[in-house]
């Protein structure tokens, strides 16, 4: 099959908007909506017309270009379930175990709560691809607002466990942040050393630092590092279990 076509623009302050593009279908999804403008813009470059939108989350930096967009292009709007009340714009919803169709192409979506309390990702097996909204980040997570810290650790763990090569796109350009707090908690770890230069750079030059992989964040964010031995013992709690690990590590960046 053509290979699906993924465009990624930044928008609002620190937002990421992400268009993808199945030529065989000429289908147009934009996996949330931030804001209307930016997503025509990048319609309008790519000369591609919305068919669908693919919402993580209820926030409001998620999702209020939604209406806009639908009342120009009449595109499907596809959402959480668990959320189907607070976002009002929804054609269809879906949850965890469900799959839906883009042309020739799959998502599996995953309940990711923690951040909302019915946040999903949308993971493409094939050609390998992550939307996890604010789930996971490059070398962070969402805060959590809504779930517990135990439901946001299960659904890293969950997000773990795709295949290390898995591209990972996330809704927001936190990165040079993240590093430097991650470079708190595990200062000598050399993935993240490497990764957190490589961040400086790509920040200094404009550049966008996503997306990341599976396997790259399993290497240096010590969110979804929060079971190995190492990482528990650099935060002082060698005994105790992953989701208080993670919680811990999460506070701390809360305050950070
Ligand atoms: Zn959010
Ligand atoms: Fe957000």
């Amino acid at each position: 099959m053509a290979g699906l076509d993924i465009r990624m623009f930044p928008c609002l302050s620190d937002n990421y908007g992400v268009l993808i593009h199945d030529p065989s279908t000429n289908h147009t999804a934009a996996i949330d909506a931030p804001d209307e403008d930016a997503v025509l813009a990048a319609l309008d470059e790519a000369g591609w017309t919305l068919s669908h939108i693919l919402v993580t989350h209820h926030h409001a930096d998620h999702t209020q270009g939604i209406a806009g967009l639908k009342r120009r292009f009449n595109c499907h709007v596809v959402g959480p379930r668990a959320e189907a009340d607070k976002i009002a714009t929804l054609d269809e919803t879906v949850g965890e175990g469900d799959t839906w169709r883009f042309g020739p192409y799959e998502a599996r979506i995953y309940d990711t709560p923690g951040h909302t309390k019915g946040h999903i990702a949308y993971w493409f097996p094939n050609p390998g691809v992550l939307f996890a909204g604010d789930t996971l980040f490059a070398l962070g997570c969402g805060r959590v607002f809504e779930g517990t810290m135990e439901e946001m650790w299960s659904s890293l763990e969950k997000l773990s466990r795709l295949p290390r090569e898995t591209l990972v796109y996330c809704g927001h350009e936190y990165t040079a942040s993240n590093a430097k707090f991650a470079l708190t908690i595990e200062p000598d770890n050399t993935h993240l050393q490497g990764r957190a230069g490589e961040v400086k750079e790509k920040r200094a030059e404009g550049l966008p630092t996503l997306p990341t992989t599976i396997g790259a964040e399993l290497d240096a964010n010590p969110f979804i590092r929060a079971n190995r031995p190492e990482v528990k013992a650099a935060v002082g709690m060698p005994n105790s279990s992953d989701a208080e690990v993670f919680a811990e590590i999460r506070r701390r960046k809360d305050s950070f």
